[in-house]
């Protein structure tokens, strides 16, 4: 690693995980997750969390066996009052790696997909729904875009006057945890990351514009926006100052006085706060109907779908990038060597750019589980011998399935601590 500085901007939450000594018993396991060394104790002593250190992805949460760490930022309470607020339209951005976990949380057989029961009764509770399966399209045409750009300046020596477009091999940067990690450690690689926003991002500001305008016909002010996601550094992500654009858009474009500006997404619940959340309601998502969808905002392609797994933001990448250039689908459409679960998946493909009627070949990467996998990757770049041109990064293992807000065996007691009265710790 480069090095590790402390940088929190105005309005950053600091540190969306913590320990609870009173629960702690020392064991060491959520040192064996986290990509940071973050997590300070000696074996047997109480453990604390560096939040200069922390990227906030949740790992030593939903691994702890004793439920010890816990979520800092609590928006269940916000969201309800919300909800019962009638001159509010509460708008749900529901990630594509939520719907096949939620049902755990109701007694459903754990991969169940719940995608219309989760809008049933996310309807029933009073919310609006945006899929954020539609924002992962809109996300990967922008990666692919930048992408495409970025190939033609290295490659043809294309580049618009007055552009310049980053350097290669670009990152997707739709893991917050992983922009984090960058930030931190490896400050001089921040270039290579994608300039697009993740999903949960592009969602935000897309609903309180085009949706508040077009879709729901009410003032943007009055939308307030719930990102529905596996993901504890989502949190943080949305935390950010930058993160204000549909704000920034109003004042601008439509000359609104932005008053106290606003963020794109206002809160974040994770797959385990819905269900909680729901519960508090009595919905009861097992029981709830299964419900069409709002409408334009919950359209979405097969691209979209595949974002929660490892590999799926680099498939739909490759996908995309090969019919934006030659105008036609990707034969076959499903690019395989991106999938399954090995740490770093490597591809090679060539792709015909119909602009220069010439064939590029890229490389790409796939690394999921930053704290095996990803050093070597980056030691290779600093070093100037990577091999590759587009690298997909996860910090979580198998991407963000096993996300740090997805429902843990055993509760808020962690998967051992739901045990702790047949066994005898300390
Ligand atoms: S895994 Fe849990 S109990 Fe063990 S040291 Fe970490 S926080 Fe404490
Ligand atoms: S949230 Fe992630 S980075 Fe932070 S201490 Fe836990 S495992 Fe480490
Ligand atoms: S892999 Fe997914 S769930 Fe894990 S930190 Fe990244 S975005 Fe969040």
């Amino acid at each position: 690693m480069e090095r590790i500085t402390k940088s929190f901007q105005s309005g950053e939450i600091q540190g969306v995980i913590a320990i609870d000594a009173r629960r702690c018993k020392g064991c060491d396991t959520c040192k064996r997750h986290c990509a940071t060394k973050a997590i300070t104790g000696m074996f047997g002593a109480v453990h604390a969390i560096d939040t200069a250190k922390c990227i906030n992805c949740g790992q030593c949460l939903v691994n702890c066996p004793f439920g010890a760490p816990y979520e800092t930022v609590d928006a269940v309470e916000a969201v309800l009052s919300k909800l019962k607020d009638s001159d509010t339209t509460v708008v749900g951005i529901i990630a594509p790696a939520v719907r096949v976990a939620i049902g755990e949380e109701f007694g459903m057989h754990p991969g169940s997909l719940a995608t219309l029961r989760m809008y049933g009764a996310m309807h029933k509770a009073g919310f609006k729904i945006f899929d954020n399966n539609y924002a992962a399209d809109l996300t990967i045409m922008e990666e692919g875009t930048e992408f495409i750009h970025r190939v033609r300046a290295a490659v043809f020596g294309d580049e618009a006057p007055g552009h310049k477009s980053g350097p290669l091999p670009q990152f997707t940067s739709c893991c917050p945890a992983w922009v984090r990690y960058i930030e931190l450690n490896y400050p001089a690689l921040i270039p290579h990351l994608s300039s697009a926003k993740s999903p949960q991002q592009m969602a935000g500001a897309v609903a309180k514009t085009y949706g508040s305008a077009k879709v729901w016909n009410v003032k943007s002010a009055n939308v307030y926006t719930v990102g529905i996601m596996p993901c504890t550094a989502k949190k943080f992500e949305a935390s950010r100052p930058e993160f204000r654009s549909a704000c920034a858009y109003q004042s601008k474009e439509q000359g609104a006085s932005s008053g106290t500006p606003y963020p794109d997404i206002d809160a974040v619940l994770t797959t385990r706060d819905l269900a909680r959340l729901l519960k508090k309601m009595g919905i009861d998502l097992a029981k709830s109907p299964e419900t069409a969808d709002d409408g334009i905002l919950a359209r979405y392609s097969g691209a979209g779908t595949i974002f929660g797994n490892t590999g799926g933001v680099m498939e739909a990448a490759v996908r995309t990038v090969h019919a934006v250039l030659t105008g036609k689908e990707l034969e076959p459409l499903e690019f395989k060597p991106v999938r399954g679960l090995k740490g770093v998946k490597t591809a090679s493909v060539t792709l015909m750019d119909t602009k220069f009627n010439k064939e590029a070949t890229v490389n790409v990467a796939v690394v999921h589980g930053l704290r095996e996998n990803i050093t070597p990757v980056l030691d290779e770049i600093l070093a100037g011998r990577s091999p590759y041109h587009f690298i997909e990064v996860m910090n979580c293992p198998g991407g963000c399935i096993n996300g740090g807000g997805q429902p843990i065996p055993g509760g808020g007691s962690g998967w051992l601590g739901a045990m702790t009265p047949l066994l005898a710790w300390k």
